[in-house]
């Protein structure tokens, strides 16, 4: 195999090269890197890459290790130590990380190299990546439509053969939706199942690590050296991790999967919904039962979840306030003033947006009114889960509504892009696991000008479908997932850059 032919592997087929010592780590690293350079100035997917120090690490790496000598792309919210973490954001433009969050200490004790960080909405807040101060990642599949978000630079980085993996973080569905509109696959594990030890927090309540990848079993792959209970942060599980590469590979018969009937709302596009139909048959063909339930509450998802998400950013974000971190304000009047010019220069239109309404939820005479009110009927959207959960093995969905839209077309909006998670955001408030996998390619009229026929072209764009499972019953969503994946194929279907 020629070393070019390297970044478009999986991690699997890489990671067993790699053990039988037909490519060094060393030899990945430079190969990655020529990919980069080539792809890196249509889609911007990452933010800073420390090419010397992954080769210096690759060097010293046991190849024999699950994940010895496989470079992972970071989302820039994880602190991976020596490098920046700016969170997509002005005021932690200057920051280094001193230290590496838990899931980068894993990581490393399993053999990855974590050599670059990835873009993103600032603070994670976003579904496009256009929320973040440094730039704009492009889709790879069209360089005129957003890669999803938040963790649209991880996303877009894969999809393009950019990064073999990345990790990204998921509080309403940032690691499903992007994974969704770039064509691969993307986890969010059970809330408590990774620790955040070192990830900057957004909605504590909310916020899960995971990985994005090529395929279901490079995501298990991660999982596997990722999952897992940490001394360091007391909302991690001590549950055992289970070997998630186990189920793959077994049928799926006599599964049932739940078909939520408030799913198929108005508005969903008919092309999604249509490649979903499909996905439901193939499922059947391999053993599985559909079953309808229903998630009664879920109408209420987008707007508990932006009550409780923008209570819990304000008090998360408190934190920066140009005495610890980051940027500070220049010849400050006194004490107010820094604060309050710090926060201004620091911040960007959408994170403030979220502190001023988490601010007002929290607000003595409203507490009650949203806040506690909110909690009750993110109550009852986990309730919901857990009764349908007493009928079925796992949900199946649209992970997001539509395909990748147009760079731009809803930053003017924020209701807009907040529907992007209308079919994510539950998971989060009910603490569940989800992922998404590719399941088709709609047709779109593309960007270019009309070919020599007269006739529009095509862009293609994934589609992705959404399978969520019970708290801590990742391997088993890893086992529906696999098995559809490799019955169809959809997986392979690369972006042409
Ligand atoms: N799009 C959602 C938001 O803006 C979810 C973001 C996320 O999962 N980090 O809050």
């Amino acid at each position: 195999m020629s070393r070019s032919d390297l970044p478009a592997l999986t991690i699997a087929d890489l990671q067993s090269l790699l053990r039988r010592k037909e490519v060094s780590p060393r030899e990945v690293i430079d190969a990655l890197r020529a990919r980069i350079e080539n792809v890196e100035p249509k889609i911007d997917a990452y933010l800073s890459i420390d090419f010397q120090a992954a080769a210096k690490e690759a060097d010293k790496v046991d190849v024999d290790l699950p994940l010895g000598g496989v470079p992972i792309a970071i989302k820039d919210i994880i602190n991976v130590k020596g490098q920046p973490c700016t969170c997509g954001s002005k005021i932690l433009a200057n920051y280094r990380s001193p230290y590496d969050a838990t899931v980068i200490q894993k990581l490393r004790a399993a053999g990855a190299v974590p050599f670059g960080k990835t873009n993103m909405d600032e603070f994670a807040m976003g579904s496009s990546t256009e929320n973040s101060s440094v730039k704009v990642t492009r889709n790879p599949w069209d360089m005129s439509r957003v890669p999803g978000g938040s963790s649209g630079g991880s996303a877009a980085a894969v999809a393009a053969d950019s990064a073999f993996g990345g990790l990204g973080t998921d509080t309403g569905g940032s690691i499903r939706q992007p994974a969704s509109l770039c064509g691969i696959v993307g986890v969010k594990p059970s809330y408590g199942r990774v620790s955040r030890f070192g990830l900057v927090a957004f909605a504590s309540s909310l916020d899960q690590v995971g990985p994005l990848t090529k395929t279901v079993r490079d995501s298990a792959l991660i999982m596997n050296a990722m999952a897992g209970h940490d001394p360091q942060d007391s909302t991690s599980l001590s549950e055992p991790v289970p070997d998630y590469k186990k189920n793959l590979g077994r049928d799926l018969k006599g599964m049932r999967l739940g078909l939520p009937k408030e799913y198929m709302i108005e508005g969903i596009d008919p092309q999604v919904k249509s490649a979903v139909d499909t996905a439901l048959k193939q499922l059947q063909s391999l053993g599985a039962e559909i079953v309808d339930v229903s998630l009664p509450h879920t109408d209420y998802g987008i707007a508990v979840y932006y009550f409780l998400a923008t209570a819990e950013a304000s008090a998360n974000l408190a934190r920066f306030d140009g005495v610890r971190y980051g940027h500070r304000a220049k010849d400050p009047k006194d004490l107010l003033d820094h604060y309050g010019r710090t926060r201004e220069e620091g911040f960007g239109a959408e994170v403030k947006r979220r502190i001023i309404l988490g601010t007002y939820v929290l607000s003595s005479g409203y507490y009650d009114a949203y806040y506690v009110r909110a909690q009750k009927v993110r109550e009852l959207i986990r309730q919901d889960f857990v009764k349908a959960f007493e009928k079925v093995d796992a949900i199946v969905s649209p992970t997001s509504p539509v395909p990748a839209f147009k760079l731009g077309e809803r930053t003017a909006d924020p209701l807009a892009m907040y529907l992007a998670d209308i079919f994510t955001n539950t998971g989060n408030l009910a603490g569940i696991c989800g992922i998404s996998v590719p399941c088709g390619l709609a047709k779109v009229n593309g960007n270019q000008p009309r070919n020599d026929r007269g006739s529009r072209t095509l862009s293609e764009l994934p589609i992705g479908l959404q399978i969520l499972g019970k708290s801590l019953d990742e391997a088993r969503i890893f086992q529906i997932a696999h098995a559809y994946e490799q019955s169809t194929g959809w997986h392979e279907a690369r972006p042409k850059l």
